[in-house]
C-alpha cells in the first residue's frame, strides 16, 4: 500500500518506519526543513531502541522517503494518518490547530479513494469536525476518516508498534475497516485482537486508558505516602495486592510520579472533554493534584533531612533527567521540577542521563543552567556531592559499584525517587538511603 504520514515525530517516525519495514512504500512528511534533511541523509533525530536497523533498512530499499511536501504524499496514498502534535492549549483543553490545518490541505490533493487515519490522540468528536473539514474540498465518497489511536511506550515503541497487543480501529465505513484490517494483519499475527468499533469510542478509548494508568500509578504513590507515615513499606504492598488478577502485577510501582508528553496532557484533556459536558470527573482531578505533589515529594524529604530549605553551598548529583528510562524525552520529567526546586534553594548540581543531557539543556531554565554542571557518566555525576538524587530508573544506575559512593561523595546519602536499592543492601553499605514509600536506612 502506498502510505503518508504526516508528522515524524514520536508516533509518526515510529509508525512509518514499521509500515515501511512490512513492505509498504511509505513518505513522511513534516514541516520541520531541518528535521526532514536529517532524516534524509539517514540520521534519526529521537532515541528510541530497535529503530535504527529498520530505519536504514527501509530507506535503503526504497520503501521510505521524507519531505515537506504534503502534496508530493498525499496525492498517491491509499491511507493518509495524522501523527501531529496535540498539546495541551488553554485550560488543558488539547490544541488541535495542527491536525485541524493539515485537514484542510489534504482535501484537495486527494486523488483516488483515501482512508484518513487520525492517530493523534484527540478529544472526542474531532473525527467528525476533520471528517467536515476535508469534505470542502473532497466529495464525501472519495474518502473516510478513520481514529487509530496510537498506544506505543516511547522507549518500546518499536516492539509495541510491531506486536501492538491490541489494535484500535474506529470507523462505521465497511470499506475504510477492510482496509485497515489488510495494513494491521501482519502485526497481529500471534493472534491480538484488531478492535473496530465506532470513532467516537475510539476516540475516548484513548483518553480511557492513559487516565487508567495515570490513576493506577497515582493510587500506589499515595498508598506509598501512607507507608511512610505509619511505616510500611510498599514493596511489599506491591508484592500482596499484584498477585491478584484483577489487580495485575504492572504499573503498581510507587516513585516521583509520571510525566512525558502524553499521560500529564491526555489526563488534563479528558478532565477538560468532561466538563465541557457537564460532568465533573472527580478522580483525574484528583489524579493530578496529587501527581503535582509527588514531583517534588523527594525535596520535601531532603529539607526534613538537612532541617533546612537553604541548600547554600550544597551540591546534588542527580542521576536521571528523562521522564522515564531508554527515551530522551523530558517533556514534563519530574527532573526538570526538581532541578528548579533545588536551586531555587541555593544549591549547585552534577547532572547526569545516558541520552537526555541535550534536551534536559534545551527545556530547562537559565537559573537551573548556570548552576548546573553535565557530566559524561555516573560516576562522574558522584564526585564530591553532598547527597545523589535519582530521578529515573535507567538500568545502568541499577547495579552501581556501592564503594564509589562511599569513597567519591561527601558522604554517603541517597534520596531515591525510584526505589532502586534493596535496603538492607543499602543498610550494609552504611548508605543513608531515603526513598519512596519504604522505611529510611541510615
Ligand atoms: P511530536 O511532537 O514528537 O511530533 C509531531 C511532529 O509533527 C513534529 O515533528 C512536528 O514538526 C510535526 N508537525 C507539526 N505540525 C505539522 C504540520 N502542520 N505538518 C506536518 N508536520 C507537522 O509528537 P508525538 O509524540 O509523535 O505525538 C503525536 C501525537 O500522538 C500526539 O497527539 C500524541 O498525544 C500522540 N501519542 C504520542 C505517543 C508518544 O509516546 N509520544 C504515544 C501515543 C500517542
Amino acid at each position: 500500500m502506498d502510505i503518508a504520514v504526516i508528522g515524524t515525530g514520536y508516533v509518526g517516525l515510529v509508525s512509518g518506519t514499521c509500515f515501511a519495514d512490512s513492505g509498504n512504500d511509505v513518505t513522511c512528511v513534516d514541516i520541520d526543513e531541518d528535521k526532514v534533511a536529517q532524516l534524509r541523509d539517514g540520521q534519526i533525530p529521537i532515541y528510541e531502541p530497535g529503530l535504527e536497523p529498520i530505519f536504514a533498512r527501509s530507506i535503503r530499499e526504497g520503501r521510505l522517503r521524507f519531505t515537506t511536501e504534503i502534496q508530493q504524499a498525499v496525492g498517491e496514498a491509499d491511507i493518509v494518518f495524522l501523527c501531529l502534535p496535540t498539546p495541551p492549549g488553554g485550560d488543558g483543553q488539547a490544541d488541535l490547530s495542527a491536525v485541524m490545518s493539515v485537514a484542510g490541505q489534504i482535501g484537495p490533493l486527494l486523488e483516488g479513494y483515501t482512508v484518513v487515519v487520525n492517530k493523534s490522540t484527540v478529544p472526542v468528536g474531532t473525527g467528525d469536525r476533520l471528517e467536515e473539514a476535508i469534505a470542502e474540498k473532497a466529495s464525501s465518497d472519495r474518502f473516510a476518516v478513520v481514529s487509530n489511536p496510537e498506544f506505543l511506550r516511547e522507549g518500546a515503541a518499536v516492539e509495541d508498534f510491531m506486536k501492538p497487543e491490541r489494535v484500535v480501529v474506529g470507523t462505521d465505513s465497511d470499506r475504510a475497516a477492510e482496509t485497515m484490517t489488510t495494513l494491521y494483519e501482519p502485526f497481529v499475527r500471534s493472534g491480538n485482537p484488531i478492535i473496530t468499533m465506532d470513532r467516537r469510542s475510539a476516540e475516548l478509548t484513548k483518553y480511557a486508558a492513559n487516565a487508567m494508568l495515570a490513576t493506577k500509578i497515582t493510587f500506589m504513590n499515595e498508598i506509598a505516602n501512607i507507608c511512610e507515615r505509619v511505616g510500611g513499606n510498599v514493596d511489599n504492598i506491591r508484592r500482596g495486592i499484584g498477585t491478584d488478577s484483577r489487580i495485575g502485577k504492572r504499573f503498581l510501582f510507587a516513585g516521583i510520579g509520571y510525566g512525558g508528553s502524553c499521560f500529564p496532557k491526555d489526563v488534563q484533556a479528558i478532565h477538560h472533554t468532561a466538563g465541557e459536558h457537564g460532568y465533573d470527573f472527580k478522580i483525574v482531578d484528583a489524579v493530578m493534584s496529587v501527581n503535582n505533589s509527588q514531583k517534588t515529594s523527594i525535596v520535601r524529604k531532603m529539607e526534613r533531612y538537612y532541617g533546612t530549605d537553604d541548600f547554600s553551598g550544597k551540591t546534588f548529583g542527580m542521576w536521571g533527567l528523562s521522564f522515564k528510562p531508554e527515551t530522551d524525552d523530558i517533556r514534563e520529567a519530574p527532573a526538570l521540577y526538581i532541578a528548579e526546586e533545588l536551586v531555587g534553594r541555593g544549591a549547585k548540581l552534577l547532572a547526569y542521563d545516558p541520552e537526555a543531557i541535550g534536551t534536559f539543556k534545551e527545556a530547562t531554565s537559565q537559573v537551573v543552567l548556570d548552576n548546573t554542571t553535565f557530566v559524561h557518566n555516573q560516576q562522574e555525576a558522584l564526585d564530591d556531592i553532598d547527597a545523589l538524587v535519582i530521578c529515573t530508573e535507567w538500568n545502568e544506575f541499577r547495579r552501581p559499584t556501592v564503594d564509589r559512593f562511599q569513597d567519591h561523595m561527601k558522604q554517603p546519602v541517597i534520596f531515591d525517587g525510584r526505589n532502586l536499592y534493596n535496603l538492607e543492601r543499602a543498610a550494609k553499605a552504611g548508605i543513608t538511603y531515603i526513598s519512596v514509600g519504604r522505611p529510611a536506612v541510615g
